[in-house]
């Protein structure tokens, strides 16, 4: 027996419940990989799962959990062995499938990555997937020409989770870091990531006025959307581009194409649920390298399974800073 989070949903009030329940393995979906589950996170994608789950649940009862880090007890396929360190972000699970809210979980080969080298299961769930979309993104805009040395790089959503991890990859790459919060009691934190620069939401959330504003940007992370990103886009430094990771303070983008056809501004898509197998492997490799480990643990607020309820509205509202770790176990 082992214990998992579990999502149900009561089919006459449509409304669904979560709690830690005790489970065995048979009751597990079919897949080459059992792993014994180490760690898990909080993503703001598991806030909908543990809740009414936002349409990407689909089959109730739903153990959530998008992220998971352990150690390969069960393998059927070539790639894993019993003992190996592994993790997992992305491809649904938690969603569609069965997540990392257990303290065992039943996976497809394909959807892992071997723990990288230098991290440990937890650091890797500290990264999670937010952190590795913020790895992510700052490899797309460094692919479009993004250097240390020509001004600064606005990160959006600064003390969420993306947003920290952001923060403190580009100040330990040599960048000048300005963080957008609407939380000014993080600017302590923020700086100890090293942001050099704090921007109040309010400053630059409203409708876009003028389509070009003065060219403040050498590169944006924008966990946020919206508003705010239309805005950004016309504050950008002339040939720059914004990696446009989340949709925090709305899907919808009410710009216009100036900034691209006079500023030759470039807007960068970042999925990391889909992102082939090699450049997983690279983006990992680049966290263990590029990401100080010092400042990852200053981000990370340690829960356990029966947190979950209470971590995942917190994420929904905003009000979860850094990172959670989650022990399974
Ligand atoms: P968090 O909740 O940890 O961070 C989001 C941050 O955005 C908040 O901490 C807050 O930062 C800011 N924010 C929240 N609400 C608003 C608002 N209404 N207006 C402006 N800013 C707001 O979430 P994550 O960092 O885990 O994820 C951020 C976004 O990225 C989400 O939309 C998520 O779905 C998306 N995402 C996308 C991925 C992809 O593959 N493309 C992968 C991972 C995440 P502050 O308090 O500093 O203002």
């Amino acid at each position: 027996m082992f214990n998992a989070l579990v999502v149900n949903k009561d089919e006459d009030s449509g409304k669904t419940s979560a709690a830690v329940e005790q489970m065995n393995l048979d009751q597990l979906p079919e897949a080459e990989i059992t792993v014994s589950v180490d760690y898990s996170t909080v993503n703001y994608k598991d806030g909908l799962c543990i809740g009414p789950g936002g349409g990407l649940v689909r089959k109730y009862p739903h153990v959530p959990g998008i992220d998971l880090a352990g150690t390969v007890e069960d393998s059927s396929d070539d790639r894993y062995a019993p003992g190996d360190k592994v993790v997992l972000t992305g491809w649904r699970v938690g969603e569609a499938h069965w997540g990392g809210y257990s303290q065992k979980a039943r996976v497809k080969a394909d959807w892992l990555v071997p723990l990288p080298e230098g991290l440990t299961t937890r650091q890797a769930m500290a990264v999670g997937t937010a952190g590795f979309t913020a790895m992510l993104a700052v490899m797309a805009l460094e692919d479009h020409g993004m250097e240390p040395g020509h001004g600064p790089v606005l990160v959006t959503g600064a003390a969420g989770g993306v947003g920290s991890v952001a923060t403190a990859i580009l100040a330990n790459l040599g960048y000048e870091v300005a963080g957008v919060t609407g939380r000014p009691e993080t600017a302590e934190y923020l700086k100890s990531l090293g942001a050099t620069q704090i921007v109040a939401r309010e400053e630059i959330n409203e409708t876009v006025k003028r389509p070009l504003e003065s060219e403040n940007w050498v590169g944006c992370i924008d966990a946020v959307g919206g508003p705010m990103l239309a805005r950004v886009l016309g504050q950008m430094k002339y040939g720059a581009s914004v990696a446009s990771v989340g949709l925090a303070g709305g899907a919808g983008l009410p710009a216009t194409v100036i900034p691209f056809l006079l500023r030759g501004v470039n807007l960068l898509g970042i999925d990391s649920v889909m992102q082939p197998y090699a450049n997983r492997v690279r983006a990992w490799q680049r966290i263990a390298k590029d990401l100080p480990m010092d400042k990852l643990e200053a981000m990370v607020h340690p829960a356990t399974l029966s947190d979950l309820p209470k971590l995942g509205s917190d994420i929904l509202n905003g009000q979860v800073k850094g990172r959670v770790v989650v022990d399974v176990n």
